[in-house]
């Protein structure tokens, strides 16, 4: 083991890397759902309830290892993200207990955005306004299509009135701020569903979308399907058509498209997910979270074993990590900056000048202000479009 890996593992480089005055954005992983989705790959699963109470268990200690080694001075939470998986397979009272002891031993900066990931198969209305009363003010609630027909196709463990439900039971409980997440380039027949459930999400008064194009994992039971023919997924044009649809709606009813995927009523942009697009520091506790503080990224025992066995063991589980070299840094802060709507200054990726007039001629850009942003176009070819300006 190199000296930097006992480093991480004893933390005083993490700390140092840091400084004295640590501002936490801190992420807390659940790597737990109630069933498999057909199109997810995600590393989680489906355990039993003692399972999950060992893991919590854990998740508690590496916790406590973080801020005894921190200690209390100047460590603040910026902001909490409890995500997964699907963090509700806890009840509220267990999710409110997990977020308040979070704050306890770290500290939570006034007015810090404190966000639960809801699957609505789990949780009974007074479940939300319970995480509410844990200090939760942020929702965001995986609904995936208001259609029961698309959401059987998904394999999603709830039908179209229970996210209603959630959603309205999110509204109520007293949260500051409610997203949803709905997918789009859906299979054959379920044409129009998407822009379907997107009015209904808008008419609901929800303040924050999250919309992805359904890419199923290569090995999941929707591609196996796909590929034996037994379901068809659109075409690229379609499903771009689609996502440009959407954007077109959700900006003329007021909505901010501030990131290629996600919008929001004035004032409800996610400030944690922000903080990772602008390349803030974070801390993630749990299996397979990764964190990046100054200089030094790492990140934890994906499997869920080692996780257990490390933590058992009072260690930290803390697997790799990798020094950000000056480069690196630059190439991360175009590819992340570039999905913002603030984009990244002109001057990042001034040596590709030509080529930015040409993209910006073809519609891709938007060159205003010192500043270069992709259009709504250029976001449907983005991961093209960033490395043509960064590596051509
Ligand atoms: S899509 Fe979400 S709820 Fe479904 S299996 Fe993946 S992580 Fe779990």
């Amino acid at each position: 083991m190199s000296a930097l890996a006992y480093d991480i593992k004893s933390s005083t480089a993490v700390v140092r890397a840091w400084g004295g005055n640590v501002k936490v954005r801190l992420y807390l992983h659940w790597p737990f759902c109630r069933s498999r989705c057909a199109y997810c790959d995600f590393n989680t699963r489906v355990a039993s309830v003692g399972y999950q109470e060992a893991y919590r268990t854990a998740l508690l200690a590496e916790m406590g290892m973080w801020a005894s080694m921190l200690g209390r001075a100047g460590k603040t939470i910026r902001s909490l993200y409890l995500g997964g998986g699907t963090p509700s397979c806890m009840s509220g009272d267990e999710t409110a207990a997990l977020l308040s002891t979070a704050a306890e031993r770290f500290g939570l900066e006034d007015g810090a955005e404190v966000t639960v990931e809801v699957n609505p198969a789990t949780w009974a209305e007074d479940d939300y306004a319970r995480a509410v009363f844990g200090g939760a003010n942020r929702f965001s609630v995986g609904v995936q299509s208001l259609h029961d027909g698309t959401l059987r196709v998904l394999s999603r463990p709830h039908g179209a009135e229970e996210a209603m439900e959630a959603l309205r039971a999110a509204l109520d409980s007293g949260a500051r701020s409610v997203g949803a997440d709905l997918l789009y380039g859906l299979p054959a027949g379920c044409e129009g569903t998407f822009l379907d459930s997107l009015e209904k999400l808008m008419g609901l008064g929800i303040h924050h979308l999250s919309v992805y194009a359904l890419s199923p994992g290569a090995k999941t039971p929707l591609a196996r399907m796909a590929a034996r023919g037994e379901v068809a997924l659109p075409e690229d044009e379609a499903v771009a058509e689609e996502y440009l649809a959407a954007v077109e709606i959700l900006v003329r009813r007021g909505y901010e498209h501030y990131e290629i995927s996600n919008f929001c009523r004035p004032g409800h942009r996610c400030r944690h997910n922000l903080a990772y697009w602008r390349r803030e520091d974070y801390l993630g506790l749990g299996a397979g979270a990764h964190s990046k503080l100054g200089g030094l990224r790492f990140w934890n025992e994906r499997s869920l074993l080692r996780y257990l066995r490390t933590i058992g063991e009072g260690r930290l589980p803390v697997s790799g990590w990798e020094v950000v070299t000056g480069e690196e840094a630059r190439e991360e802060m175009v590819m992340l900056g570039m999905r913002t709507s603030r984009g990244v200054s002109e001057r990042t990726v001034s040596h590709s000048s030509g080529r930015l007039r040409e993209l910006a001629r073809g519609g891709l850009l938007d060159i205003s202000g010192g500043r270069v942003k992709l259009t709504p176009r250029g976001m449907l070819v983005s991961n093209l479009l960033i490395a043509d300006l960064l590596w051509s």
